[in-house]
């Protein structure tokens, strides 16, 4: 039996520095949140709004949130007061959304512009050419109050681990690319890899990954 604090020292002394852990606490209650939180941890990862919300209310402020799914763009208005990252970023409308709301709450905020990267229909996600095409607009100029600072991807949900690779390559890959299209900001954080797939994701060149059940899993 481990606890979730044992599961976060563990991930942390294979992670070192480089990479940042996300703790993703979807569906879980404030007290298994706390748990992680007293291990020191306070980057937490939700894929929902209306789950978000009363979690940034109820539980402490040092927390850094980062929204992890698709995100609507009438709920932007809710997050953007507190929000630490938007990692889902799919589409250009999303963005200037973003934009707009992080202006009326005086702030700049940090995005991830998601690629989609797997083999699946149901995974949201620019594809290469349409993200290229909006970094090549200078994204940076057109919204101010948005830094982008990375690239998120998820892997297909298979037990194939060549595909895997492939397709956390061809976002290290991408990003590279990108790299000197930008500016001003420096893209540099690379968010990929989940309970299944983050050790590949780490030799691809992760720097942040984003974990839910092999924490909160307490077998
Ligand atoms: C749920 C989720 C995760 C975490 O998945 P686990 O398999 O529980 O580690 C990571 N990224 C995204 C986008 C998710 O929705």
């Amino acid at each position: 039996m481990t606890t979730v604090a044992e599961n976060i020292f563990k991930f942390k002394k294979l992670l070192g520095q480089e990479t940042r852990l996300v703790v993703v606490s979807k569906k879980k209650t404030n007290e298994q949140i706390l748990e992680a939180y007293q291990t020191g941890q306070r980057d937490f990862g939700e894929n929902r709004v209306q789950e978000i919300i009363p979690k940034f209310e109820s539980l402490p402020k040092d927390i850094q949130w980062h929204i992890i799914g698709h995100l609507q763009t009438n709920k932007v208005k809710y997050i953007a007061p507190f929000i630490h990252l938007i990692q889902s970023v799919d589409s250009e409308s999303l963005l200037a959304e973003i934009n707009k709301q992080a202006a009326k709450c005086n702030r700049t905020i940090s995005v991830l512009l998601q690629l989609f990267i797997a083999q699946e229909e149901t995974k949201f996600g620019f594809s290469e050419i349409e993200l290229e095409q909006l970094i090549l607009q200078d994204p940076e100029k057109k919204f101010p109050h948005v830094n982008i600072v990375g690239f998120m991807g998820m892997a297909s949900n298979t037990e194939n681990q060549n595909q895997i690779r492939k397709e956390f390559q061809s976002l290290q890959k991408f990003s590279l690319k990108m790299e000197s299209l930008f500016h001003n900001s420096n893209p540099n954080i690379l968010s990929m890899g989940m309970s299944s797939d983050w050790e590949i994701a780490l030799t691809e060149g992760s720097t942040m990954i984003r974990i839910g059940t092999s924490i909160f899993e307490t077998i």
